[in-house]
């Protein structure tokens, strides 16, 4: 036999046959719901203004070479992109007790982190980590690579297609203590479905009394509300909290840097001292997996955020984005709500917050719309709002009510 005769063939990405269908498609009315990525309202990907500028800047810069960065990143990109998630008066940036190593995006981030967690974390008992139900696939991949068992917790209400806080609530308090829970600190990705102030509270309330460590996941900052420093708050208000956390950073949506692979990998440590063992052991890992980070990415951010007039051209561009998106939202709640009257509620469209939304259509619904009306999104109803624009949210909105009558 071949040697390689006993691989078995994987199954593909769910998202990609998504993509791979539509392409296919040859209707003129085809409508791409799967994607997770920041479209305009041509339907086309948008460089933002202030990275062709930053770019522009850049590449006349004549000092500009190709040299590796350090193993642990760009320190100015890394130290701003601390100040950016923690907040530029962050006591702990300020204490020197945060280590922040530049990442291969948000998933390089989430490696670094959950690979950090398995050698180092004490855990109790068998290494596990809690992820809510339902969650960004790619996270039960990610930390089963290294050999952390995901577990769920409670976190979607199908019924009221919003937060079940007490079923959550309850899997924390139920967990053994110092758990590791991976939290999505804004736009909860697929449900769109994030807690209100109260209830973070009370989620760092139990975070306090069980011990537990906060694994934040930070892919959409200033995305879900166009507010940088708003999608922030979780993060901050556990850090001013005391829990126990890390926190990984992508550059991916907010900056629209996909395919560069900026990201960065944040941890609060109780002290100084800390820290520097911390970031030491970061460093090895980091060195026997991709030994420096890519630097195009890091040195574009690094001169946006460290330039007060392009950090400012940068919030407004995000607010573009986001309030596209929000406008969106409002558009297809209004459509099915007034113009269509189509049965049941559909005020989640416009609470849930961020690129995705779960409709509470069920997966024959879900088929169906995309059989038939060629609009195509995953089977668990998930829809991205990026992919709806003025011309085509009526149609979407038209096949929407068709398939739940
Ligand atoms: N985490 C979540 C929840 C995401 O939705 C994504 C992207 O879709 C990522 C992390 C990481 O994305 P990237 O590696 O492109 O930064």
């Amino acid at each position: 036999a071949h040697i390689w005769s006993q691989v078995p063939l994987a199954p593909p990405d769910a998202i990609f046959k998504i993509t791979a269908g539509y392409k296919a498609d040859t209707s003129d009315k085809k409508v791409n719901l799967g994607v997770g990525a920041y479209r305009d309202d041509d339907g086309k990907p948008w460089v933002l203004p202030v990275i062709k500028k930053a770019t522009q800047i850049l590449c006349n810069d004549p000092a500009l070479d190709h040299e590796y960065l350090p193993i642990t990143g760009l320190p100015e990109f890394t130290a701003a992109a601390a100040r950016l998630i923690l907040g530029a008066d962050s006591e702990a940036i300020k204490g020197k007790r945060v280590v922040s190593v530049q990442t291969i995006s948000g998933t390089g981030a989430n490696h670094l982190g959950a690979l950090f967690l398995s050698r180092f974390y004490a855990f109790n008992g068998e290494k596990r980590v809690y992820l809510s139900d339902p969650t960004w696939a790619n996270h039960h991949a990610i930390f089963k690579t290294v050999g952390i068992t995901p577990v769920n917790y409670k976190y979607y209400d199908p019924r009221t297609v919003g937060l079940d806080c007490d079923g959550f609530l309850g899997t924390l308090e139920s967990a053994p203590e110092r758990s590791v829970v991976l939290l999505h600190a804004c736009a909860h990705n697929p449900t769109g479905v994030d807690p209100t102030t109260e209830e973070w509270n009370k989620i760092a309330d139990v975070f306090l009394k069980k011990g537990h460590y906060a694994f934040f996941d930070c892919a959409y900052q200033g995305f879900a509300s166009g507010d940088l420093d708003r999608d922030a708050s979780a993060v901050r208000y556990f850090v001013q909290r005391g829990v126990p956390l890390l926190v990984c950073q992508s550059f991916a949506k907010n900056a629209g840097l996909y395919g560069e692979r900026v990201g960065a990998l944040h941890l609060v440590a109780e002290d100084t001292e800390a820290a520097e063992r911390i970031r030491s052991q970061m460093s090895v890992l980091q060195r026997s997996e991709i030994s420096n980070p890519p630097a195009h990415g890091a040195r574009l951010m690094a001169l946006i955020m460290n330039t007060p007039e392009l950090m400012d051209e940068w919030k407004r561009d995000i607010k573009t984005m986001a309030h596209r998106i929000i406008d969106m939202r409002e558009e297809l709640y209004k459509l099915l709500t007034n113009d269509f009257k189509t049965p049941g509620t559909w005020n989640h469209i416009t609470k849930q917050i961020g690129m995705f939304s779960f409709t509470g259509l069920n997966s024959s619904q879900s088929q169906t719309l995309t059989d038939k009306y060629h609009i195509y999104l995953t089977n668990n109803g998930r829809i991205s709002m990026a992919g709806l624009n003025t011309k085509n949210v009526r149609y979407v909105a038209e096949g929407i009510d068709k398939v739940v009558r």
